[in-house]
């Protein structure tokens, strides 16, 4: 990809109505517009990464037997009715709207009841039981206070995966798998050492669930952290049974702030007994379905990736959710030399090796490009001069290292899965 050809650009100026790290540097480096307070838009170097993210989502979920679908972000009044989620305890949280002949609609903001109602269509037997369904959709909240850029929208990105099980232990060893998923998720989008498993409360149904919370001194929640086994507590449920069920010492346990990136909980038959989703076991007996919830936000994670990772200069972006692997710069020749062929041909080797390559061809100071690249933060930086051509070699430096180091041309490829 040519930069001069992307239509994003980065800017110098911090946005004034920003407060928040992550939404300051998405906007400066191009990767976000902000629409208003809490509504963002993602320019098409935002999206190279939430896609990165999704990818990363979809395998995890689709290898513990995920099934994708999409579903609508309106949503009827009379399905939220049953759970009394449309007036209720979520009645501040909805965006509702008025239809022209006095209908009304609502965006949804999770989407447990219409897929409750949805599976009645496909769950009447044993047979049919367990299934997991999932899906990326936009969400919407009304929430109060947006401040945190993308951490906190109004619009957002959610995958939110629903289990449909049998009986409460057949959840229970699903449960068990999407923990792993879960941690595989952060592992794999470059959050795996700052990203804890936390206790929270579990609602009705099972003593905790859990929050996967990622360490960000900006975050809106405490947790308590035992560092060595690697798990947490929320601030809500730290008391001495819980120390005790966990078999933590309260000395061990470090207060620490936090952003929430995913969440499992346990539903048990609360949804399907209120839209009566039902099935008959092997004996003919008629059962509820034993349900549980886990989401996970892309955009969030995307934006705590950049509050956590991003330094002075600007982004610094994870391998594996990177917008491209590798940003070339040409400098412009003074000597009228075509260094521009001499780096588009080392591109193209990069290229057909399998890696994404921003190709900076734009006529600007060094100054210039290399601050875009360091705000951009795309993990190795290669620069081309009149000097590297004439030599064939290339200059090359990790976003995060302080020296460059000059290699031949030949050697680059192999470099870079190092
Ligand atoms: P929080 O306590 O931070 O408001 P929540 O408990 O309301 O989160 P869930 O309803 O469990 O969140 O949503 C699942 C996931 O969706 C969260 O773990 C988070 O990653 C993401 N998420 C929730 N609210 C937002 C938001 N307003 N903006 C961006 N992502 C969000
Ligand atoms: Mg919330």
């Amino acid at each position: 990809m040519k930069q001069s050809q992307l239509f994003t650009k980065t800017r110098k100026e911090v946005p004034s109505d920003e407060v928040s790290k992550n939404a300051q540097l998405l906007i400066r480096g191009g990767f976000v517009h902000k629409e208003m307070a809490g509504v963002y838009s993602l320019l098409p170097l935002g999206l190279r990464v939430v896609d990165k993210i999704n990818t990363i989502i979809r395998e995890e979920m689709n290898a513990i037997g995920g099934q994708e679908v999409f579903m609508s972000a309106l949503q009827d009044p009379e399905t939220w009715k049953k759970t009394d989620r449309w007036e209720g305890d979520a009645k501040d949280i909805w965006f509702k709207t008025h239809l022209g002949n006095g209908g009304e609609l609502g965006l949804g903001f999770t989407h447990e009841e219409p897929l409750t109602n949805l599976m009645k269509n496909h769950i009447s037997s044993y047979k049919d039981l367990p299934k997991y369904v999932y899906q990326i959709q936009t969400k919407f909240r009304n929430e109060v206070r947006a401040k945190s850029g993308v951490l906190r929208g109004r619009e957002f990105l959610m995958k939110d995966l629903y289990s449909f099980c049998k009986t409460p232990e057949e959840q229970d060893a699903f449960y068990e798998q999407a923990k792993q998923a879960y941690t595989n998720v952060f592992k794999r989008v470059g959050l795996g050492d700052r990203t804890f498993m936390t206790f929270a409360s579990g609602g009705t149904f099972s003593k905790y669930s859990h929050e996967f919370q990622t360490l960000c001194d900006t975050g809106e929640d405490t947790i308590y952290v035992d560092e060595k086994k690697h798990i947490a507590i929320n601030k809500e449920v730290l008391n001495d049974e819980v120390l005790k069920d966990l078999g933590v010492s309260r000395d061990d346990l470090v207060e620490k702030m936090a952003v929430e990136v995913g969440n499992i909980f346990s539903l048990g038959t609360r949804f399907s007994d209120a839209f009566g989703l039902n099935f008959l076991d092997a004996t003919g007996t008629q059962q509820s379905v034993v349900m549980g919830s886990y989401g996970i936000g892309p955009t969030r994670t995307m934006g705590v990736i950049a509050e956590v990772y991003g330094d002075d200069k600007g982004l610094v972006w994870p391998k594996s959710v990177a917008p491209f692997d590798v940003h070339v710069l040409v400098l412009e020749s003074k000597e009228g030399a075509d260094v521009h062929a001499y780096t588009e041909k080392i591109t193209t080797d990069i290229e057909k090796a399998g890696y994404e390559v921003l190709y900076d061809d734009r006529g600007m100071t060094a100054g210039a490009k290399f601050a875009d690249a360091d705000l951009i933060g795309i993990p190795m930086r290669l620069v081309i001069s009149d000097k590297h051509m004439r030599n064939n070699t290339v200059e090359m430096k990790g976003r995060t290292e302080a020296d460059a180091r000059v290699v031949t041309s030949s050697e680059v490829v192999g470099l870079l899965s190092s």
